[in-house]
């Protein structure tokens, strides 16, 4: 998809505090997203990365600040989270595929039972999709059948099946190996097209490869945001160097 000028997500001055106040998550993150953007977040562990991720789909509340998605503020009481959420594709690390259902049934039960597809239809798009990412024979095994890079392949399927807007992957390929890693990459290269994407990783070529913009934290501060090319090739600040050339200590 083509980036566009209308902000779709809109972090404002976002704090996350945890264990009462003693342990600061986000310190104040200001951020646009564009619709259609790709946005890679990255910095240490301890960051606040998974945080921010997991705020923009409200499964953190905000210590103070908002987060506004097409405008709506989430924390607006007419807002229906669950409804929103189903606007956010998410994928984890470790896949977090139900061990006991199948492939399809993995990717069929949210579109029946949250968004009232006909299990015809569900499984139709399910198929679809399954063909996409070629995975088609796998269909009726379980989860624990697969390899780790298809398992990941089929939880991004599943939250495709939800026709989200938005796609939130956190560290989607941390537990992978390299041709795995590759394909996932691939698949989000090819997701551009229709998604917005923000996607937590510590790979910088993963967020050279397939990210528009990337945004550095540190310690729970955003310290620099800026168009990719230009934060890998001339950061602004020397803690972003630092981090980027891995030098950070
Ligand atoms: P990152 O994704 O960059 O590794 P996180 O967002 O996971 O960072 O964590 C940021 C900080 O918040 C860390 O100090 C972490 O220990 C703390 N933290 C994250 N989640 C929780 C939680 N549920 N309870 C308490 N502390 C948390």
């Amino acid at each position: 998809m083509a980036t566009s000028s209308k902000v779709l997500i809109s972090v404002k001055h976002l704090v996350k505090e945890y264990n009462h106040g003693t342990v600061h998550a986000l310190d104040g993150c200001d951020l646009d997203i564009h619709k259609g953007e790709v946005v890679a977040i990255i910095g240490p562990s301890g960051s606040g990365k998974s945080t921010l991720l997991r705020s923009l789909n409200m499964l953190e509340e905000p210590t103070s600040g908002a987060i506004f998605f097409d405008g709506v503020d989430l924390a607006d009481k007419s807002v229906d989270i669950n409804l929103h959420r189903q606007k956010m594709g998410m994928v984890f690390q470790h896949f977090n595929l139900f061990p006991h259902k199948t492939v399809l049934q993995n990717i069929t039960l949210a579109p029946v039972t949250l968004k009232k597809k006909t299990p015809a239809e569900a499984e139709t798009q399910a198929r679809t999709l399954l063909e996409r990412i070629g995975l088609s024979d796998k269909a009726n095994e379980y989860p624990n059948m697969l390899s780790g890079g298809q398992k990941q392949r089929i939880a991004i399927v599943r939250a495709l099946a939800m026709d989200p807007e938005v796609m939130l992957f956190d560290e989607p390929t941390s537990a992978l190996d390299p041709i795995s890693t590759q394909k996932i990459e691939d698949l989000a290269l090819e997701l551009k097209e229709n998604y917005t994407i923000v996607i937590v990783t510590h790979s910088m070529q993963q967020a050279r490869r397939i990210s528009d913009k990337t945004a550095f934290f540190l310690l729970g501060e955003l310290i620099e945001f800026n168009n990719t090319l230009d934060m890998f090739t001339n950061p602004s600040n020397p803690k972003t160097e630092e981090y980027i050339t891995g030098r950070f200590g």
